[in-house]
């Protein structure tokens, strides 16, 4: 598989360090507030490709995608809402697993939250470890880490040193730095804030120290395989991740560095920020599913800007209509003969879409093989060209490409699902007996008409009442 690294700013063939399973890091969500879809465009992005390693190019994974549950933003915002940061973090938390299961990601193996013990202790352990080389020093009780000992600094951003600029997410707090370039690792207890100590004073750590410790504690000593996030991660964020992992252990941190480009809202980048965000749920609010988000958040190449709009969304929703509409005709074929030219122009599409997705994830270019195939064979169903054999070679390649995209299996399980929640219909089902029971009629009535409005049909029998979809 070939992916583009920003590193080297090149395309480079990716193979596992050990050949066998991906150690793989990317920087999660800041859980202060609700998952919006620009985030979800970078997770996503980065599920295609965890998939594609998996699936495809057939390796384990060990993939970590850390909470950020303790930085300026989580403890203003619980504090504004009276909670304990762990409380108020805990509720975004579970919001962005139920938003991943909505969206059909895959589960990474670990999801650390960087207020875990262990990781607190593995980022003091690792500002101990840059101490100890030199790469330190303490002023008003916070611990900076001194950029001029790193003479590689800006590597990854490419900026010499004397070019970097305060950027929007350069730690641009009121403490006391010698170097205004410098960035805090550890910082000193303030007034009514959480603190820790755990060997660097009583504080809490900087945002970058926060993912450089969790991954090589959870994956192991470095060089990690893939390392991913955002674009705006690159500066300074994923730059100081470098220097404090390869600084505190001379090793290289990361191989590969994987950056999804921006969901842009009317030009500007979605951002909460800014405030145009538009979270999954307001998307499903609208009456959109989430099988047509995912597909529009992975059918633009991900090192390419997407500007959202309800129309193309529409228009993806429209697209994988088309495809479970076919698959749901080619699953009325059921006889005739096994055509050999059916056989090989499928084979030859499984072998386009991955040659496809192993260069540099080109979901377009997987996407349109697998349309091209869509297109053709509806024109040999017309004719009478597809039998029963060749329609199961076409549902296996439909299902081979789904393991990558992952949007045809959500979409069925959406239709699968009740209309409404179950346990709401279950609650109906009695108010309508209790209703029959006190001979109101009227009521009971209403309640099966709603009900059915609403997509679901009570089928009243000797045993009970039961639901189906209408
Ligand atoms: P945050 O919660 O701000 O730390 O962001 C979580 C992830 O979402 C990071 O990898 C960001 O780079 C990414 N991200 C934030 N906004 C966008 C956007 N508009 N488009 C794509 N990715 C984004
Ligand atoms: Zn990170």
């Amino acid at each position: 598989m070939r992916l583009f690294n920003t590193l080297t700013r090149t395309e480079e063939t990716f193979v596992p360090a050990d050949g066998k399973t991906v150690r793989m890091y990317s920087c999660g969500l800041t859980v202060y507030a609700r998952g919006h879809i620009g985030n979800f465009r970078t997770f996503l992005s980065l599920d295609v490709l965890r998939r594609a390693l998996r699936h495809q190019e057939g390796y384990g994974m060990r993939h970590v995608m850390n909470f950020t549950d303790v930085d300026d933003k989580t403890i203003n915002a619980s504090a504004q809402a009276g909670m304990s940061l762990l409380e108020y973090t805990d509720r975004y938390v579970q919001a962005f697993r139920d938003d991943c299961a909505t969206l059909g990601l895959e589960p990474v193996e670990e999801s650390p939250r960087a207020t875990d013990e262990a990781n607190l202790r593995a980022m003091a352990d690792m500002i101990g470890q840059l101490t100890a080389r030199g790469h330190t020093y303490e002023s008003n009780g916070s611990t900076y880490f001194r950029i001029a000992t790193l003479a590689e600094y800006g590597k990854l951003a490419r900026l010499d040193h004397e070019g970097i600029q305060a950027g929007a997410r350069v730690d641009s707090d009121t403490y006391t730095k010698q170097d205004s370039r410098d960035f805090v690792l550890w910082k000193a207890t303030k007034e009514g804030e959480p603190t820790w100590d755990y060997g660097c004073g009583p504080g809490r750590p900087g945002w970058h120290i926060e993912c450089s410790a969790m991954a090589l504690r959870l994956l192991g000593e470095g060089p990690i395989d893939i390392h991913g996030g955002g674009i705006d991660l690159v500066f300074p964020h994923h730059e100081n991740e470098i220097a404090q992992a390869e600084g505190a252990t001379g090793r290289q941190f990361a191989r590969f560095w994987v950056h999804v480009e921006f969901l842009n809202l009317d030009h500007e980048k979605m951002s909460k920020s800014l405030g145009n965000v538009y979270t999954v749920q307001d998307i499903l609010d609208r009456g959109f599913r989430a099988s047509a988000l995912r597909y529009l958040l992975i059918s633009v190449h991900y090192r390419k800007q997407l500007t959202f709009s309800f129309d193309i969304l529409a228009q993806a929703d429209a697209a994988l209509t088309r495809v479970t509409d076919f698959l749901a005709r080619v699953d009325g074929v059921t006889g005739g003969e096994a055509h050999p030219v059916v056989a090989d122009r499928v084979a030859r599409a499984r072998a386009d879409f991955r040659e496809r997705i192993a260069s540099d994830l080109n979901v377009p270019g997987a996407l349109g093989v697998m349309f091209e195939l869509l297109r053709e064979m509806n024109a040999g169903i017309d004719q009478g060209n597809v039998g029963h054999a060749d329609a199961a070679l076409i549902r296996e390649a439909f299902d081979e490409f789904d393991k990558v995209v992952g949007v045809m299996g959500l979409r069925r399980a959406e239709e699968l699902a009740p209309p409404i929640p179950e346990e709401e219909i279950l609650a109906l089902i009695e108010d309508r007996k209790q209703a029959r029971r006190i001979r109101k009629f009227a009521k009971a009535d209403d309640i099966r008409k709603n009900l059915e409005a609403r997509g679901v049909i009570l089928e009243d029998s000797a045993t009970g009442t039961r639901w189906k979809r209408k």
